[in-house]
């Protein structure tokens, strides 16, 4: 099934999407409270996608999935063309850093260039977003621990980034964590390490892998965090970029107001952003 969060009417509310419709869950609350009651919810929300009767989809505004997120984390250095673009070392740990609970954007919303900052880089990237979590979860458990998958824009103020030896601050710019354009539940995606994604600029292809690529896989992602944090439901995991960011372009090609950047993954749909200048 395929969940996303949508306003309409001036409400907004979760909504199941059948086809180019959506029918409106009747659920309370947001996305993250359906999640935590997927169990329960799930034999009278099946009934409610195969009884149809939704609205056009073209009729609503699409949300951000999760729009408050309790976590954001996203893993760098994840797939071998982009470690080796970004001139480091393959990390033997995983290196991880969250993004701010501001960054969080809706699918098609504008993303801001920070006043100031010249330095605005795209990554599309796989979003896993968690379950029922939970702590201590070992990789051959982890698949349970996730709810579904959707696509993701780790957007990043590269300048910020490496700043310091801390990533979060250019990770974390308002508008600079698109997901979208709905939650595909993991079953129906079926083998998250086997889907194609790209990101497109204006129309140009400029990121094109497979997430059979990842170097540390979702569930040895989900393994790794849960040792030491409890993973809660709707929790937004980024789980890596692949290779040909602007910043490792030759010349670099950062992002500038007026450009659309469009991020695909494979059986998940697309999130597109135009630029613009903040303020
Ligand atoms: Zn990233």
């Amino acid at each position: 099934m395929k969940f996303a969060t949508y306003t309409a009417h001036g409400q907004t509310l979760t909504g199941i999407v059948v086809g180019d419709t959506i029918i409106d869950t009747g659920v309370p609350g947001t996305m993250i409270d359906l999640i935590r009651n997927w169990d329960t919810l799930k034999p009278a929300l099946e009934e409610k996608a195969a009884a149809g009767g939704g609205i056009p989809l073209s009729t609503v505004k699409l949300e951000a999935p999760v729009q408050r997120p309790g976590k954001t984390f996203a893993i760098g250095l994840n797939y071998a063309d982009h470690i080796e673009e970004s001139k480091m070392a393959t990390p033997e740990r995983q290196v991880w850093f969250s993004k701010a609970q501001t960054s969080i954007n809706g699918p098609f919303d504008p993303i801001k260039i920070a006043t100031g900052t010249m330095t605005a880089d795209y990554e599309v990237e796989l979003v896993a977003i968690i379950g029922k979590g939970g702590k201590h979860i070992s990789a051959d458990e982890a698949a349970h621990a996730i709810f579904g998958y959707c696509v993701g824009n780790d957007v990043t103020e590269r300048m910020w980034q490496h700043a310091g030896p801390q990533w979060s601050l250019g990770k974390s710019f308002d508008t600079h964590a698109p997901i979208g354009p709905w939650i595909v539940t993991a079953d129906e995606v079926g083998d998250p390490h086997d889907l194609g994604l790209r990101c497109l600029v204006n129309g140009e292809q400029r990121q094109s892998s497979n997430t059979k690529h990842l170097v540390f896989n979702i569930w040895q992602q989900v393994e790794h965090l849960s040792v030491g944090m409890t993973l809660e439901p709707g929790d937004v995991l980024f789980t890596g970029t692949p290779g040909g960011v602007g910043a490792a372009m030759d010349p670099r090609q950062f992002l500038k107001p007026g450009d659309v950047v469009r991020c695909e993954v494979e059986g998940l749909g697309h999130i597109e952003g135009v630029m613009v200048a903040e303020g």
